[in-house]
């Protein structure tokens, strides 16, 4: 049994979703179906679920979504008439939809989530229709009915433990199941979405819930890039991947797959495919434990921006015991969590995301520090790119980190922190933001080239 997960370029119009249609009917083995909301169909579109968000702020300030009520319908009816399907499925995602829009809006966080989640919820019963009036036995499945129960935290939501047990009852129902990604609910009944993206979470947690054999995730490029094609031209791509460099390439910024899918496929030790729908017969790129071809140290580039760094200094900071943990506690009680910690002897420095801090809070930051710790330095930088090089040959090949700050010195770029993972899959170089594209092309030449 598979779980396929369709994303929203996939879904985006009636001519995608029969190409869907025509990937799952010609496997047998293609049960469980998770689908995002419907996508955008060109570069300069808008998804709908950047149109509900905004239905939903305009809601909250006015009482109601306006015409952006209807910018959204008017995509479910376009793909409704050119899968030729009768009105009826419209109406039922009209009434659905102006529902969940009237809704309780006491904690807007919940209510946002609402109105997020009815995107993928709606495409899933129109999917399920188009499914059953081309004869083939499919079931539009909801997540709460079948057991998707998640923590209460709104926009970010998590699995519980538990309900990986009530999914696996799914395998026993009959015909394809349709479920609609990205959401759960509450124990108490509240829709809460993962975070954006969320919906290859959904198809992992099904996948290791159903016991699959295969978790496949279609998208609308042909297999993972080694780099980002923005940055390099014509990338190489890659065959196979392990689980820890998915995820260590997917949380630096590779965009193909949530970072926080990985894990209860990994748990589960269910495969990872990734293909696409619009070339179904291109190998794509496979995610398992262990891969058998070792091209050279590096199998892929990432980078991304936004991160801060906070750096502390203070001499004898190797001997004082507890400097880290009440350096982190000030974190803990500014409710800041953090990246990446590297530290010297006299030094540490914490690497935090950017958005999380304002100015007010980054000279609450700096004063807590110096008064609690007495620190001899304390200093926040901003505007810096993490840059990873990602592989599991690193563990056996000696001499990578020079090559890699040589190829960056090459190109006259300052590294402002190294980091390497415990784990040896994973290098990080912090870089000035300006400096990103040139520091991962610098290190594609040397790698790759
Ligand atoms: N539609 C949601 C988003 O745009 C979830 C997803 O597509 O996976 O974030």
């Amino acid at each position: 049994m598979k779980v396929v997960k369709f994303g929203g370029s996939s879904l985006a119009s009636g001519e995608q979703i029969e190409k869907v249609f025509r990937i799952i009917v010609s496997d047998p083995e293609r049960k469980v179906v998770v689908v995002s909301a419907p996508g955008k169909r060109n570069p300069d579109d808008l998804k709908v679920t950047d149109l509900l968000i905004d239905c939903a702020d305009r809601a909250l300030r006015l009482g109601d979504a306006g015409d952006l009520f209807h910018s959204v319908l008017d995509r479910y009816i376009l793909i409704a008439k050119q899968l030729k399907l009768p009105e009826g499925i419209i109406s039922r995602i009209h009434d659905d939809l102006l529902n969940v829009i009237n809704g309780d809006k006491s904690s807007p966080d919940h209510y946002l989530d609402a109105v997020k989640a009815s995107g993928e919820d709606n495409l899933a019963k129109l999917i399920a229709a188009y499914f059953q009036a081309q004869g083939v036995e499919a079931h539009y499945v909801n997540p709460g009915e079948a057991g998707m129960i998640v923590t209460d935290e709104p926009g970010n939501a998590r699995i519980l433990p538990e309900a990986y047990d009530h999914l696996f009852s799914l395998r026993s129902r009959s015909g394809i199941l349709i479920v609609p990604g990205f959401f759960g609910y509450t124990e108490n009944g509240k829709v809460l979405t993962f975070s954006r993206s969320g919906s290859d979470i959904t198809g992992s947690i099904l996948a290791n819930g159903i016991k699959a054999s295969l978790y496949e995730n279609f998208t609308d490029v042909d297999a993972v890039y080694s780099v980002n094609p923005n940055v390099v031209d014509d990338p190489k791509e890659i065959k196979e991947l392990t689980y820890r460099e998915m995820r260590e390439l997917s949380y630096a910024g590779f965009s193909v797959f949530h970072d926080e899918a990985l894990i209860p496929a990994f748990k589960a030790g269910i495969p990872v495919h990734i293909k696409n729908t619009n070339n179904p017969n291109a190998p794509g790129t496979k995610v398992m434990n262990e891969r058998k071809a070792v091209n050279g140290p590096v199998i892929g580039i990432a980078s991304d921006q936004g991160f801060c760094s906070v750096y502390v200094s203070k001499y004898l900071m190797n001997r004082e015991v507890g400097f880290g943990r009440t350096l982190l506690q000030i974190l803990v009680e500014l409710g800041l969590s953090y990246e990446h910690t590297p530290s010297g002897i006299d030094d540490i420095s914490i690497i935090i995301r950017q958005s999380q801090i304002n100015e007010e809070l980054e000279q609450q930051i700096i004063d807590r520090i110096y008064e609690e710790l007495h620190a001899d330095e304390v200093k926040i930088e901003r505007n810096l790119a993490l840059v990873m090089i990602v592989g599991e040959g690193m563990r056996h090949n000696v001499g990578t980190m020079a090559r890699a700050s040589t190829a960056l010195a090459r190109a006259g770029i300052n590294i402002e922190m190294i980091n390497q993972g415990s784990s040896e899959v994973s290098m990080m170089f912090g870089v000035k933001e300006a400096e990103e594209a040139r520091a991962v092309q610098a290190l594609y030449r040397e790698f790759f080239d």
